[in-house]
């Protein structure tokens, strides 16, 4: 199985959409068929706002990399996409663009075209989602400055779980909180998740509403989702990215006593903590050489490294105990599927994660584990075991399509 289309739902005509992930620091984009997900021009501005700041586009198998000395913005990097969009006369055929909006908090469950007033609430959910939103936001202004013709839809990262039962985004804290203040469980990856679900129903051969699956999206960010009937119904990520399993920089779960500690015992003030718990933990943090699966990899099986098994150890345990409790969500489970950059290519990582969920009735096919990396999708679980999928997931292919159709259906 390779790249597959993630609906049936396609828009009649196939102007292509021009999708936007915007960073504190990067823009992503890419431009594509929504109909058959051709990736027509991508690129990756990166490092902006620092002398570092570059940018590279790739159109079709050419790679035209362009470095700027001086700093540059999110602006600047749109307005280069533009020229070489222009150059390549490619201006006429974006229908929309599409934006990975992150947070859209209980409003917004659905992709939607952006007003005044979306824009707005985004700016207000910026609350709950600091390093996310107001980037989002840079790049939907830029863009509305680069294409003043064109609608701009966002697909918002937390819309696939706002399916979760109360049980499962409700906090064991005051519940005034949550009513005054909506502090919940959102959940993250969402497209992500929803696209590797549709996947797997395609490779189940039923409907996606009668498909039960856990979904791990492991990359820089993780977290496993549980899907029951097609839906979300509970996800590791809460109220921010930064609950649920163990990440590259990111602790994860945490008891809340460890706070009070660092701030009465050893003087770490708020600014601390946040950048302790989000930038200089997990993978990072135990292995204290990297964040990076690969990195670590090499450094426990070339060179015995003690700290970077002890973090990889920590994290596939944490990945398996939260893929286990969602016992506690199904009564029938088709498979689990691993996706994200680690998901996607470490067979070590899938190795030992599956090793810890026997009881669950998973084992691997070592050679099919082995096989499947770098972009290749499949089963790889073993004759007794219950399916276990690695797909390369294609979160700007559903932002594409969602906002082709969402075009499509406010133009009738
Ligand atoms: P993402 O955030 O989805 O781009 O994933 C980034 C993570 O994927 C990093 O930890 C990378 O080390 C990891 N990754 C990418 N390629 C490989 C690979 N071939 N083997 C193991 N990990 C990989």
């Amino acid at each position: 199985m390779t790249h597959q289309q993630p609906h049936n739902k396609v828009p009649v005509n196939s102007a292509a959409i021009l999708v936007i992930n915007c960073g504190s620091s990067s823009v992503k984009f890419s431009l594509i068929n929504p109909v058959n997900g051709e990736t027509l021009l991508s690129g990756l501005a990166e490092c902006l706002l620092s002398s570092d700041a570059s940018i590279t586009i790739k159109k079709n198998n050419t790679k035209d990399t362009l470095k700027l000395a001086a700093p540059f913005d999110h602006q600047t990097a749109l307005s280069i996409l533009v020229t070489q969009l222009q150059q390549l006369d490619l201006v006429k055929d974006i229908a929309t663009v599409g934006h990975r909006v992150v947070h859209g908090g209980e409003k917004y469950a659905q992709p939607t075209l952006i007003t005044d007033e979306v824009e707005q609430a985004i700016d207000q959910l910026a609350k709950l989602a600091p390093l996310h939103n107001p980037a989002n936001l840079i790049g939907i202004k830029a863009c509305q400055q680069a294409f003043p013709d064109l609608p701009q839809v966002a697909v918002f990262d937390t819309a696939f779980h706002q399916t979760m039962p109360e049980k499962s985004y409700v906090y064991g804290l005051p519940y005034s909180l949550y009513q005054e203040h909506g502090i919940r469980r959102y959940g993250f990856h969402g497209t992500s998740h929803y696209f590797v679900a549709k996947q797997a129903a395609k490779q189940l051969n039923k409907p996606l509403e009668q498909c039960n699956l856990i979904s791990a999206h492991l990359g820089n960010g993780c977290s496993v989702t549980v899907i029951k009937n097609g839906e979300s119904v509970d996800t590791s990520m809460g109220m921010t990215p930064g609950e649920g399993v163990m990440m590259g920089t990111r602790c994860g779960d945490l008891d809340s006593g460890i706070i009070f500690y660092l701030v009465d015992n050893l003087g770490y003030s708020i600014n601390d903590i946040d950048k302790l718990v989000n930038k200089e933990s997990g993978l990072l943090g135990i292995s204290g050489l990297s964040n990076d699966c690969r990195t670590l990899e090499d450094a426990m099986l070339a060179d015995n490294n003690a700290q970077a098994k002890l973090a990889m150890t920590v994290f596939c345990y944490r990945i398996a105990k939260s893929i286990a409790s969602y016992s506690a969500s199904l009564t029938q489970l088709d498979g689990l599927i691993f996706t994200g950059g680690i998901g996607e290519n470490s067979t070590w990582v899938r190795t030992e994660i599956v090793k810890l969920l026997g009881l669950l009735n998973f084992s691997l096919d070592e050679e099919k584990n082995q096989a499947t990396r770098f972009g290749a999708s499949g089963n790889i679980a073993d004759k007794k075991s219950r399916a276990c999928w690695v797909i390369a997931t294609n979160e700007e292919w559903v932002i594409a399509e969602q906002s082709a159709v969402l075009l499509r259906n406010s133009m009738q």
